[in-house]
């Protein structure tokens, strides 16, 4: 049996940071990763082009891309910004670049596989001790109510004087993060908010005849009764055999799946013409009846829609698609305006946890100390990552949270197993 001052539970993105930033501040420490692989999810985030951080530097602006407990992530942050990895992958000879519009930050080579080989040799030359294919079961507590040490699925015990638990959440289990490390923190006394996927593809009835169609340039908006509007997104819709996905899709299928959990049926809405006023449209419509009145209803849906879509949209506004402009009556002309401004979809859940990009819901982030990540329940557990109550938009976000909570864990792990007063300092974020 071997006593390791710091164990990491979960080779990913927070995992492998957390034994970086342990071992760099002195701590003998072990990486235990179930599957055959570190950094599965890694490798295929950005389409396997791995969109690392984002170039956002006003902290506020970080927490409203992080619609999951932004605010908690204050803390680790500041410790620990985009910067600080940035550094870390130059160090490791692996140059990023950032890309328009959205400030998405990638490594130049294109290939995850550069990011997470940096991530192991920073490792190995840290002095980490790397297990793949070692699954934990369970974590054991002493009888002075700390923590002792993991069970491992094959039945053998490691002793570890702080565990750092980042097994992620639930999304594209085929990476390893099944969700199973929820029980193990739960019969510890955690308690474990609702997951649900999110940056996940919707389902909506009727759009199987469209799959394959792009609708480019919108704004999408969603509405949950009950609930404050979450930010608009414009970009992309892609209809499918299921339903819809696509950029903008997947940012707010965030806030219609919460609504699910909490059973709030909300609706998506398309502006179709988002730099137009509906009131501009509306104009623009009554001139044409007085100046193109031979002209079909048709005709008025805008040029960069695509024609799959135009009987469509003309059906959402009860408009007969030959109906002569001239012959419009004026409920079907505002009809028509409202649907161009607001094309409004029901969606009827979302696609699967297999298909979502992130678990929304997690370890209550109340039960976690923001400074350390140390658990407020048992000594000498920390946590990082998806598993936490914490998740945020597409762009970046989601992995510096975990590159963030996993640093700071891993240094207060750390500095508390080697009787350290402040963990080291890092480059700050405004
Ligand atoms: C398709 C896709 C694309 C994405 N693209 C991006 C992107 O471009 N940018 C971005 O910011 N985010 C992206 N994300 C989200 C991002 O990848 C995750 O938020 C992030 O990887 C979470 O890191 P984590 O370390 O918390 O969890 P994970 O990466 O899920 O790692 C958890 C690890 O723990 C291991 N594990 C689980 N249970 C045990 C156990 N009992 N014992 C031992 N090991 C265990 C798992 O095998 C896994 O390796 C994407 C996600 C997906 C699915």
């Amino acid at each position: 049996m071997q006593g390791w001052e710091v164990a990491v539970v979960g080779g990913g993105a927070a995992g492998m940071l957390a034994a970086l930033e342990a071992s760099r501040a002195g701590a003998r420490t072990i990486l235990l990763e179930k599957t055959a692989r570190l950094g599965t999810k890694l490798r295929i985030s950005g389409g396997g082009r791995c969109n690392v951080t984002n170039a956002l530097d006003d902290l506020r602006a970080w927490e409203r891309m992080l619609p999951g407990n932004g605010p908690f992530l204050r803390h680790a942050l500041r410790s620990y910004p985009p910067k600080a990895f940035l550094d870390l992958l130059t160090e490791e000879g692996v140059p990023t670049r950032v890309e328009a519009p959205y400030g998405k930050v990638f490594p130049e080579s294109g290939k995850s596989g550069d990011v997470i080989e940096a991530l192991v040799r920073a490792m190995r030359r840290a002095g980490v001790t790397i297990r793949t294919e070692a699954a934990v079961r369970d974590i054991r507590t002493g009888q002075d109510g700390r923590v002792e040490g993991l069970l491992l699925d094959e039945g053998r015990f490691l002793a570890a004087d702080a565990i750092i638990w980042c097994t992620g959440g639930r999304s594209f289990p085929k990476s390893g993060s099944t969700g199973d490390g929820y029980p193990v923190l739960r019969r510890l006394g955690h308690t474990i908010a609702p997951t649900y996927p999110s940056l996940v593809p919707l389902r909506v009835e009727g759009t199987t005849p469209l799959a394959g169609v792009a609708l480019r340039g919108v704004r999408g908006r969603v509405r949950v009764p009950g609930t404050k509007e979450p930010l608009p997104w414009d970009g992309d819709v892609l209809w499918t055999h299921f339903g819809l996905s696509g950029p903008i899709v997947l940012q707010l299928s965030r806030a219609l799946a919460e609504g699910w959990v909490a059973g709030a049926q909300g609706s998506l809405q398309l502006d179709l013409e988002p730099e137009r006023s509906a009131d501009d449209l509306d104009a623009a419509i009554r001139h044409l009846v007085t100046t193109a009145g031979s002209r079909t209803a048709r005709s008025l849906v805008p040029e960069h829609v695509p024609r799959a879509l135009v009987p469509e949209v003309l059906a959402a506004a009860d408009v007969p698609a030959e109906r002569r402009l001239a012959e419009l009556s004026k409920a079907e002309r505002l009809r028509l305006v409202a649907t161009l401004k607001g094309w409004s979809f029901v969606p009827s859940g979302w696609h699967s946890f297999e298909a979502a990009e992130v678990t929304a819901g997690g370890v209550v982030v109340d039960e976690v100390n923001p400074r350390t990540m140390a658990s407020r329940l048992l000594e000498g557990l920390y946590l990082a990552g998806e598993v936490l109550d914490v998740d945020g938009y597409v762009g970046g976000y989601n992995l510096q949270a975990a590159w963030s909570t996993g640093a700071v864990a891993g240094r207060a792990a750390a500095a508390s197993v080697l009787g350290y007063r402040k963990a080291p300092p890092s480059a700050t974020i405004r």
